[in-house]
């Protein structure tokens, strides 16, 4: 029998890869290996969850085994590859060797956590990338057995998120980071102070402007150490202080990688034969972009292209709709920094348009009543990957 196409990661990325090729070849053999639990679940939904009081099992589409039934693969669940050898195309798990005639690298981003966190606080100090995590968290939460006192790390799109979904939960929130005011790589400062304005009117505690030293035991509680010596006191602690793609396996496979990940060209092809990269690992002519309709656009692009059907990807002018309901955000941030944000509005509602010299639209943001002008916007700004 001839080596089938893997596909490492089951992610959106892989899941999704997985799906479009069913959708074109109902015989190919597919395997697809993962390091978690395999089920097929919608990763924005984790930082909507708490609000909605949804135990952990009702954010799984479905499981892993019927992946496996529905979309004929085979698929390998809590099972780490070790590495990639792209010369004999085979991969090795521990002492096993398996053949691949082609492979795609779905592995996704890890979460960075730049601060010491001592082995002790393990079952306290937590990050949510994956359902595995939500799983951990929401034991963690429930554990308390009363409405939790929770910091959260990181004021980007998925400290953002948690720390809204958890005040509408009836957690007791403090949001910390480094910046001045939240999402600073999404929102030019009157934006991001609008978001900070509404998180504190519903309640949520802000601690912006200073990093975090550490993380430690204070007592029953857990401390978060910031730089000017003070400290922050809780039960739990989320840290959402980024994500880096895992490029480990393809960097020691010796394939071209960077901090933006592995390196494709509009094929997801990588730089070794037979090898492609989709999803929030790849950095697609440059792009690295690690969100939802870039890597549905990818999938969609692979899938006919590893059929026969040669197809480069590209990626619209497509906005994050930010999951704040205390105050709604869209943004597409510019590619690079504009010559001016021209910001309009009053109170929440607020739009920032990012120009170029010569006056061109090269990105915008938007929050509160504004985000309705987000098709408008997005008709008239450059495409991400053109
Ligand atoms: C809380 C949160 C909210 C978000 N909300 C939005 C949103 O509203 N809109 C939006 O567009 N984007 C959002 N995003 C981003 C979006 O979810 C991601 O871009 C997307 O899910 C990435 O999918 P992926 O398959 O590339 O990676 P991942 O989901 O990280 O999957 C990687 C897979 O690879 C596996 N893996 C890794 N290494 C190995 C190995 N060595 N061996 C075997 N398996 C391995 C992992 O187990 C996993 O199955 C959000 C992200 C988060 C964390």
């Amino acid at each position: 029998m001839s080596a089938p196409l893997t596909i490492i990661g089951s992610g959106m990325a892989g899941i999704g890869l997985l799906r479009a090729l069913r959708a074109l070849d109902a015989e190919r053999p597919v395997t697809l290996i993962t390091a978690d639990s395999g089920d097929d679940y919608s990763k924005p939904l984790l930082s909507t969850g708490f609000a909605k009081r949804l135990p952990p099992e009702r954010l799984a589409a479905r499981s892993a085994l019927r992946v496996a039934e529905e979309l004929g693969a085979v698929v390998r669940t809590h099972t780490r590859v070790d590495a990639v050898d792209t010369a004999s195309r085979t991969l090795a798990i521990g002492e096993e060797t398996l053949p691949w005639s082609e492979l795609v690298l779905a592995t996704g981003a890890a979460p960075v956590t730049p601060f010491p966190v001592p082995e002790t606080l393990a079952g306290r100090v937590f990050t949510i990338n994956d359902l595995d995590d939500y799983r951990a968290f929401h034991a963690a939460l429930a554990s308390l057995g009363r409405p939790g006192r929770i910091a959260i790390v990181g004021a980007g799109l998925v400290g953002c998120e948690f720390a809204n979904d958890l005040l509408a939960g009836g957690h007791e929130v403090s949001l910390v980071a480094p910046e001045a005011a939240p999402l600073p790589r999404l929102l030019p400062p009157p934006l991001g102070r609008a978001l900070g304005g509404a998180f504190e009117a519903a309640g949520m505690a802000l601690a912006l402007g200073g990093g975090v030293r550490a993380i430690e035991t204070a007592g029953a509680d857990v401390a978060v150490a910031l730089d000017d010596d003070s400290h922050l006191e809780a039960d739990l602690v989320l840290v959402a202080t980024g994500l880096r793609p895992r490029t480990a396996l393809a960097q020691a496979a010796g394939l071209s990688v960077s901090a933006a990940g592995i390196h494709t060209d509009r094929l997801l092809a990588t730089s070794a034969p037979g090898v492609h990269a989709l999803g929030d690992v790849a950095c697609v002519d440059g792009v690295s972009a690690m969100y939802v309709q870039p890597l549905q656009a990818g999938a969609k692009a692979l899938a006919r292209t590893l059929t026969g059907t040669p197809t480069p990807v590209g990626y619209g002018p497509w906005p994050v709709v930010v999951k704040t309901p205390l105050l709604p955000v869209v943004a597409l941030p510019p590619t690079h920094p504009p010559a001016r944000w021209r910001v309009e509005g009053e109170s929440g509602d607020l739009t920032a348009l990012a120009e170029s010299e010569d006056g061109r639209l090269i990105g915008f943001a938007l929050t509160g009543a504004c985000v309705r002008r987000k098709v408008e916007l997005a008709r008239a700004a450059p495409p991400l990957l053109g």
